[in-house]
């Protein structure tokens, strides 16, 4: 079989299976398999390929119609740019998450000292270190995770100021044992118990442990504002992501905390970051 011939019966595959994205998805999947670029499969659709690869792409084109997150059946994903090691047992990175990588961009400067709170991957906590040569210190419980999140430190090579700790955040021995910190950034576990029991087929194999916030969704924000905010220096700053329609809740619980909400939305005009500074 050809590289293009191997595309266009993955594309098909997938088409015929409902998938919404065939052939975006097929290129990923030849490209991965087939260990080529997107433009050979333009330029070279003649190259022959082994029957192992051809046979290696079907399996993956028949895992991803049975519902399998694509971006576990590659192995890698990209996030702000830079990429992240992604499997069974680790959140995927998501795009929405970059507009609060980009608000706290802003506020970090070089030296300073961070947390990410519920980490995961590691995608906000690494992308900042990379973006603004801050340290970061990336909570994290999952075990599962952490290792993801290890591998994702030397990926990005920011072992010498990156920190993977396994903890509970919720926990206030945890905080209590932080540094003072210039920032503290998180995407916590925000969906409710409706939105988990509607959950898209993709999602329901990533961590529920990544995903469930309590029966209103909120139990993370409730419980961790206090405890953190409490270890920001003054000036620091406080940014969470949320969940569509939690920002009043979810800034009154900040206000509580002595921190004025401000918000931010994603590119689809979705309010997705809460926000402050600590005075
Ligand atoms: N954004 C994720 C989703 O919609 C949820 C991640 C989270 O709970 N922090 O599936």
């Amino acid at each position: 079989m050809t590289l293009g011939e191997l595309f266009r019966s993955s594309a098909e595959s997938l088409m015929r299976g409902g998938n919404d994205n065939p052939r975006f998805e097929a290129e990923q999947l030849v490209m991965h398999t087939c260990s080529v670029g997107r433009t050979d499969i333009l330029i070279s659709p003649e190259r022959v390929i082994s029957n192992e690869q051809c046979a290696r792409c079907a399996e993956l084109v028949k895992r991803r119609l049975s519902g399998e997150p694509l971006q576990y059946l590659l192995g890698e994903w990209e996030f702000y740019g830079f990429p992240f090691i992604v499997g069974e047992g680790v959140l995927i990175p998501r795009q929405d998450t970059e507009t609060l990588v980009e608000l706290a961009a802003e506020y970090i400067e070089n030296g300073a000292v961070i947390a990410d709170l519920c980490a995961g991957s590691g995608c906000i906590g690494i992308s900042l270190a990379r973006i603004t040569g801050c340290k970061a210190l990336c909570y994290e419980l999952s075990t599962e995770a952490l290792g993801y999140l290890e591998k994702n430190i030397r990926l990005n090579g920011v072992e010498s100021r990156v920190t993977a700790i396994c903890a509970d955040v919720l926990s206030a021995r945890t905080a209590s044992q932080s540094p003072g910190l210039n920032a503290v950034v998180t995407n916590p576990p925000y969906l409710t118990a409706t939105d988990m029991s509607a959950l898209q087929k993709e999602v329901t194999h990533e961590p529920k442990m990544a995903l469930y916030g309590g029966e209103d969704g909120l139990e993370y924000y409730r419980r961790m504002i206090p405890l953190w905010t409490a270890r920001l220096e003054h000036g620091g700053l406080f940014a969470a992501e949320i969940g569509i329609n939690q920002e009043r809740a979810v800034g009154e619980i900040l206000r509580d905390c002595a921190i004025e909400p401000q918000y931010k939305n994603d590119c689809c005009g979705v309010c997705r970051v809460v926000y402050g500074i600590k005075k």
